[in-house]
């Protein structure tokens, strides 16, 4: 029997505990460990409480969660209330599927002020995560600037955009509706810092622009390359430049009948942001992108910005004990192995990439590496305790583990909170989660 403790319950997690499944049969128990007391990570608090259909991949996760060798251990966290060392000797393989939950800085002047916010903190606020719950932004101004042009800038954008009426079969959590309900602001501005044809941003997500009830995207052509030039595009991307054109084709008052501008501004980075307390104004520099890169010209521009919101990626936060790539943001690894016996996988191993489907195969293929470690015999005799020894630990350490039953309890209890017509009101806070579960 081999013993493999995850840590982490979001896509990568999951995945990996059903691949060690169909490779190890029986021949395994898997912990999946989290420091929240709920499962599922990025679809809980990071996919936009909009897209739903995303959502419902959780319960293919559910379909492995309740086989009887895989179980799920909430409220216990790895690096704070059990060591990794612990961990290591307990279980043949500790495999990190933590993800990139740290906002990447800006590295400006001026990021520190008031109002300026990253994607991470106020999508874990509209999504309910116990640690943003209280992040309260203030959304009073005319002009909210988000920094980025990937699939987060997409989403932060249409969460300030929409009506509280499109929301309604969301689950956003009810203290971010009723803000943005209150929010006053009318002009979206997208930073980009190089061009159309470099945009992150997928079609569908970037059609969904076109058919918000009080938004509108307004994109000016001359900021757009020749349409000869769309040819050398993947098609994808090729598809997401064409929806920017027919946005600049949108005739001007057809555009004016929409309230809420959401402007695209390419070729300009920031420079430094600026105001007393909260920030007011953001310094733009204008750039040329050369061999794919930006590169700033010196010209320079300012925006006023009441709310600033960077989406401009994410880091893994590091564990002691865990080797860690700086200058990546991610656990030093090669292919997913740490070193034998320590791994990790989706985010944690690659940075903050693709959609969730590329986890699946990340999980396989982490498991084959510990099936090969198996067999090389890198990882010693098959000797570990397990999760018998974890529960003694545990125990001993006073731990209030949170299992799938009471989380079961929890959804049901989240699911009997909802507002008329959306699937659930999510629990913001830890003890009143536990409270439910038990
Ligand atoms: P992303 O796709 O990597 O986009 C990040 C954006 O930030 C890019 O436009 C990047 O510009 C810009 N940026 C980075 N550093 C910057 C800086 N210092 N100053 C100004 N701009 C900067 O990342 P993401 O939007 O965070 O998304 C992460 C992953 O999750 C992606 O794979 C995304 O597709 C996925 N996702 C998918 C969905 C969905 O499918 N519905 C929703 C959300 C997220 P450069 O390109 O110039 O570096």
């Amino acid at each position: 029997m081999r013993h493999i403790a995850i840590v982490g319950s979001g896509p990568a997690g999951y995945y990996t505990a059903e691949a060690a499944q169909k490779t190890f049969g029986d021949d395994v128990e898997v912990d999946i460990f989290d420091m929240l007391p709920v499962p599922y990570g990025l679809i809980r608090t990071g996919v936009a409480p909009d897209h739903q259909s995303i959502k419902g991949v959780a319960r293919r996760y559910e379909k492995t969660a309740l086989c009887d060798n895989v179980r799920f251990v909430g409220n216990v966290a790895i690096g704070r209330d059990i060591a990794v060392e612990e961990l290591g000797e307990l279980y043949d393989a500790v495999v990190f599927a933590t993800g990139a939950p740290k906002d990447r800085p800006l590295g400006i002047p001026g990021e520190n002020l008031v109002n300026v916010i990253g994607s991470a903190a106020f999508v874990g606020w509209y999504n309910g995560h116990p640690e943003f719950a209280a992040l309260a932004p203030d959304l009073s101004g005319s002009t909210a600037v988000v920094i980025g042009m990937g699939n987060v800038a997409l989403d932060v954008a249409r969460m300030l955009a929409k009506t509280p009426a499109e929301l309604a079969g969301s689950d956003i959590v009810g203290h971010a509706l009723a803000a943005l309900k209150q929010s006053r602001i009318e002009r979206i501005v997208l930073l980009g810092r190089r061009g159309a044809h470099q945009i992150m941003m997928t079609p569908k997500e970037l059609g969904e622009l076109a058919h918000l009830e009080r938004a509108a995207p307004h994109v000016d052509g001359h900021d757009l390359p020749d349409p000869a030039d769309d040819v050398i595009l993947e098609p994808g991307l090729r598809k997401s430049v064409s929806l920017l054109r027919d946005f600049a084709a949108t005739p001007e008052h057809i555009r004016a009948e929409k309230p809420i501008a959401i402007e695209f501004a390419f070729c300009v980075q920031p420079v430094e942001l600026t105001g007393e307390t909260a920030v007011r104004e953001i310094m733009v520099e204008r750039t040329q992108v050369i061999k794919g890169r930006a590169v700033g010209t010196g010209e320079i521009g300012r925006l006023s910005a009441d709310l600033v919101i960077s989406c401009i990626g994410y880091r893994t936060s590091p564990i002691p004990g865990v080797p860690f790539d700086e200058r990546a943001g991610r656990f030093a690894n090669d292919e997913g192995r740490i070193l034998p016996g320590l791994y990790c996988v989706g985010w944690a191993r690659r940075g903050p990439t693709g959609t969730i489907g590329t986890n699946r195969p990340d999980g396989q293929r982490i498991v084959e590496l510990i099936a090969e470690d198996a067999s090389t015999g890198a990882l010693g005799p098959a000797r570990k305790q397990g999760r018998a020894g974890f529960d003694l630990l545990a125990k001993a350490r006073g731990l209030e583990v949170v299992t799938f039953r009471d989380w079961k309890r929890i959804e049901e209890a989240e699911e009997a909170a909802a507002r008329d017509g959306a699937p659930r009101e999510k629990f913001v806070d830890i003890a009143a989660m536990i409270r439910a579960g038990s």
